[in-house]
């Protein structure tokens, strides 16, 4: 057939998750959990199947939830949402981007994104006829050059997408940075897609910008968010997607005739879940700890750990040990040291390699030790 994605491969966390099952690696390259999900939450969910809560959800998503998450909303970013129309369940973050992109993206439209990039952006804008515009962000602290993005800005410029916490770098937004993608959006009709699934992942007192702290920058983006990454349950796909209300209709328009509606017994769970805050208040000290074990036991290992202050991923320069590409590099540790990385030329449409590669460190402290000693050899 004749492709619509000629470019597209499968996905760099299928390949590398398959390989480190192949050679029985720890697998720190895919980013999920390897630990369980609270007890509580699963005691949620099995009262709503027993209870017989198994029928259609609500197009939209189950009604407690969306409340509950527009009154978290509030807590946090001092957000007034209107759950009726301004907050969509969707099928992880990954759905709500897709459908996002697709209701919003047309043929010939411009798309600015900050590579490295989440995987998942460039095919859900090419697939739609819509044309990347990428701006490259380089090591060691990839910070976006904003008059370098008003320089990219063209009278087609539909949509920028911002992440932050950002995969697979880590680094974080700051106020500045809010502002400056405020002023140079204002006046404009130029969308933004803000993807802030790590949003309870951010260390050392850092405030997580959100979009939703900003009326005057909210009132033009859609804002995706995830269950699975805050709750420690990627397998169960279930996110959302916060906008205005008529972007949010354009949204919802894609979303019914992409999945119709998500699980149901989940989305119960999860409002009254959500209605215990200490669930997600623990997150940053959890994850820190995390990365602070592992920078820690990486110190002995030819690694060279950079900088991370947010997500649930840290990225190590390797020049030291190998002269190897990266995805060469990657798939030689998964084989022969049995440590499972993700090559992050993959998050660049030009392949810029810089000799990096992406653990995850969502592990138990045994698996992150257990990795770093095997990279020490
Ligand atoms: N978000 C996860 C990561 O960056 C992977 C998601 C996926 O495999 N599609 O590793």
């Amino acid at each position: 057939v004749k492709s619509k994605l000629p470019q597209t491969t499968t996905t760099i966390f299928t390949q590398m998750s398959q390989l480190a099952v192949e050679h029985e690696a720890i697998n720190l390259s895919q980013g999920f959990p390897n630990f369980p999900v609270d007890q509580r939450l699963k005691d949620l969910i099995n009262h709503y199947v027993q209870a017989d809560y198994n029928q259609y959800a609500p197009m939209v998503g189950v009604g407690e939830l969306r409340q509950a998450i527009a009154k978290k909303k509030w807590e946090l970013y001092a957000s007034r949402l209107d759950a009726e129309t301004e907050i969509t369940i969707t099928n992880g973050a990954t759905e709500a981007i897709f459908s996002a992109i697709t209701a919003l993206v047309r043929a010939g439209d411009e798309v600015i994104v900050f590579e490295p990039a989440y995987d998942s952006y460039v095919p859900a804008i090419e697939v739609n006829g819509g044309v990347v515009v990428p701006l490259q962000l380089r090591s060691p602290d990839y910070r976006v050059d904003w008059d370098e993005v008003r320089d990219k800005i063209s009278p087609r410029t539909r949509m920028i997408i911002i992440n932050t916490p950002h995969n697979p770098t880590g680094t974080v937004f700051d106020k500045t940075d809010l502002k400056a993608l405020q002023s140079i959006t204002d006046d404009t009709d130029i969308l933004i897609l803000s993807d802030e699934v790590y949003q309870h992942l951010i260390f050392d007192g850092r405030q997580h910008e959100s979009v939703l702290r900003y009326p005057d920058l909210y009132c033009r983006s859609i804002v995706t968010m995830s269950f699975g990454k805050t709750f420690h349950a990627t397998g169960w796909r279930i996110g959302y997607c916060i906008a205005p209300p008529e972007i949010t209709a354009e949204i919802r328009k894609v979303h019914q005739f992409n999945t119709f509606s998500i699980n149901r017994p989940l989305q119960h769970a999860l409002a009254d879940y959500l209605a215990e805050p200490e669930h997600y208040r623990l997150l940053p000290d959890f994850y820190q700890r995390k990365r602070d074990v592992f920078r820690e036991a990486m110190q002995d290992t030819p690694f060279e750990l950079l900088e991370c202050s947010g997500t649930y991923f840290a990225l190590a320069a390797y020049r030291q040990l190998s002269d190897l590409g990266d995805q060469a590099f990657a798939r030689w540790l998964t084989r022969e040291k049995g440590v499972a990385t993700i090559p992050i030329s993959s998050f660049y449409s030009d392949g810029t390699d810089e000799h990096i590669v992406r653990f995850c460190f969502a592990k138990t402290e045994e698996s992150l030790l257990a990795a770093a000693e095997r990279l020490k050899r």
